[in-house]
C-alpha cells in the first residue's frame, strides 16, 4: 500500500474504499499513459471524456434520480484525489462540468431545467462549463459587466467571459450576468446557455503554465438570445446566492485536486530519494532530506484531514464555509510546497521533463489562484470568524 494512503487516516466506509480503488485503477491503467502527452500537447483527448462518461464519472455531481452517480461530497473528493494523482488536468476538466455546471443546476435549477439538462450532462452527451470570470472581474466577482436585458419572451446577453475551463468543447454553460445596474449581488442572475444559441461564440484558448491537459478559453456573447426558461431557478437576481450555494462544494473539490498532486509528489520523492545516491549513500539517508520528507508527510496529512472534514460536514448538511475555505487554502498551498520540495529533492533531474514532479509543480500553482485565490480564502475565513465572534459576543467584549 502506498505511503500515507488516504484510507489510513480517515474513516472511509466500504463504498468509499471501493470507489477509491476503482478510480485509482482507472487512473493508473488508462489515464497515466496519457498524462505526459496531454501536458505536452495541451489537449484533453475526446476518447477520455467518452471513457469517463461510460464509467459514470460525468455524473459525479448529479444524483441518480437524474441519471448521475453523485452519492456524497466525500466521494467527489476521492474521485478528484485519485484522478489528480496521475493527471490533475483530468479533474480540472471534470469538476467544472460535474460540479460547477451540473451540480449547481441540481442545487438551484427549476424542475424542468433539471429534467432537461442533468441527464444529458450525466451521460456525457454534452459537456458543461461555468463562466463567471471576466477580464476586469476576477476576485471581484460583483464587478462583472456581462449584461442580460429583457427581450420579448426572454433575454439578450452581451459581454465576454474569460478563463472558462472546457470552453473549447463544452456545450452547456452556466453563465453569470447582470440583470440590473449597480454593484449589488441582487443584480446578478445565472443563465444556462447552449453553444449553438445565436450570438454565442467561443474564442481564444490560453497557453498555460500548468493544467495544460485541461483547456481554458474565452466565450463571447454578442446579443446572445436566451429564453426565460434559461434563467437558472426561474427568478432574476438570484445568481449570487446560487453561486454561494455551490461554492463550498466547489472549494472542497479543488482541495481534492491539491491532495492528489501532493500525494503523487510525496510518493515519487520517497522512491527517488531511496534510489538516488550521493556521497556513497542514498540521499534518503541524509537527515535534511528526512526532515523535508517528514514535513511533506505532515503537511499532506493535515491537508487531507481538512478536506475530508469539510466534505464530511457538507455531507451532514452542516454549515462549512470556514472549513471549505480552509481546506482549499491549506491544500492548495500544501500542493505547491510539497511539489516544490519534490523538485528540490530530485535536484537537476526534477527540473527536467524526464520526471513528472516538474509537471506536478506547474499544475499545483494554479490551485492558489483559481476558484478563489489564497488571499480571497483568507478574506472569507477572516470575515466568517468576525461574523461568528459578533454573533457570540454581540460586538461587546
Ligand atoms: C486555469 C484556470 C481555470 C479557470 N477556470 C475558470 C472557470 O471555469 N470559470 C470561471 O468563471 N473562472 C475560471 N478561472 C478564473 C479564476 O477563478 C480567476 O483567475 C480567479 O478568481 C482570480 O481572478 P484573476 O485571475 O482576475 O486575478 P485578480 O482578481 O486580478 O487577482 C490578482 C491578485 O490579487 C489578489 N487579490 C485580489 N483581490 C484581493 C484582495 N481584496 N485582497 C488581497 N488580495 C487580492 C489575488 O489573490 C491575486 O493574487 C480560471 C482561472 C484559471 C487560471
Amino acid at each position: 500500500m502506498a505511503a500515507l494512503d488516504n484510507a489510513t487516516n480517515f474513516q472511509l466506509d466500504e463504498a468509499h474504499i471501493r470507489l477509491r480503488n476503482t478510480v485509482r485503477d482507472l487512473a493508473k491503467k488508462e489515464i497515466s499513459p496519457l498524462a505526459k502527452r496531454m501536458d505536452m500537447n495541451q489537449e484533453f483527448p475526446s476518447g477520455l471524456f467518452q471513457r469517463l462518461a461510460q464509467l459514470g464519472y460525468a455524473g459525479t455531481g448529479i444524483p441518480p434520480e437524474y441519471q448521475g452517480s453523485f452519492s456524497d461530497y466525500l466521494a467527489v473528493v476521492l474521485i478528484g484525489e485519485e484522478l489528480a494523482r496521475v493527471s490533475a488536468s483530468v479533474p480540472v476538466a471534470l469538476f467544472p462540468h460535474a460540479m460547477l455546471c451540473a451540480h449547481n443546476v441540481y442545487l438551484s435549477g427549476t424542475q424542468s431545467q433539471k429534467e432537461r439538462y442533468l441527464p444529458i450532462l450525466a451521460s456525457g452527451k454534452k459537456w458543461g462549463a461555468m463562466a463567471l470570470a471576466e477580464v476586469s472581474a476576477g476576485s471581484d466577482i460583483l464587478s462583472i459587466r456581462t449584461k442580460a436585458s429583457k427581450s420579448k419572451g426572454g433575454y439578450v446577453l452581451k459581454g465576454a467571459k474569460t478563463f472558462v475551463t472546457n470552453a473549447p468543447f463544452a456545450e452547456i454553460y452556466l453563465v453569470f450576468a447582470r440583470t440590473s445596474a449597480g454593484r449589488g449581488p441582487e443584480g446578478i442572475s445565472a443563465f444556462i446557455l447552449e453553444k449553438g444559441y445565436p450570438g454565442f461564440k467561443t474564442g481564444k484558448v490560453f497557453d498555460k503554465m500548468g493544467m495544460r491537459g485541461s483547456p481554458t478559453g474565452r466565450i463571447y456573447l454578442k446579443n446572445c438570445e436566451a429564453s426565460e426558461a434559461n434563467l437558472l431557478g426561474g427568478t432574476e437576481g438570484k445568481g449570487y446566492e446560487q453561486l454561494l450555494a455551490g461554492m463550498d462544494a466547489e472549494r472542497v473539490s479543488w482541495a481534492s485536486i491539491a491532495l492528489g498532486i501532493a500525494q503523487a509528489s510525496f510518493e515519487n520523492t520517497m522512491n527517488y530519494a531511496r534510489r538516488r545516491k550521493q556521497f556513497g549513500k542514498p540521499i534518503a539517508s541524509f537527515q535534511m532530506i528526512q526532515g523535508a520528507m517528514a514535513d511533506m508527510a505532515v503537511t499532506l496529512q493535515a491537508a487531507r484531514l481538512l478536506t475530508y472534514n469539510a466534505a464530511n460536514l457538507l455531507d451532514h448538511g452542516k454549515q462549512a464555509r470556514i472549513e471549505a475555505s480552509s481546506a482549499k487554502l491549506f491544500s492548495a498551498e500544501a500542493a505547491v510546497k510539497i511539489s516544490g520540495d519534490a523538485v528540490q529533492i530530485y535536484g537537476g533531474a526534477g527540473y527536467t521533463k524526464d520526471y513528472a514532479v516538474e509537471r506536478y509543480f506547474r499544475d499545483a500553482k494554479v490551485l492558489t489562484v483559481a476558484a478563489g485565490s489564497s488571499e480571497i480564502q483568507r478574506l472569507i475565513i477572516a470575515h466568517e470568524l468576525k461574523e461568528h465572534q459578533e454573533k457570540a459576543f454581540g460586538g461587546h467584549q
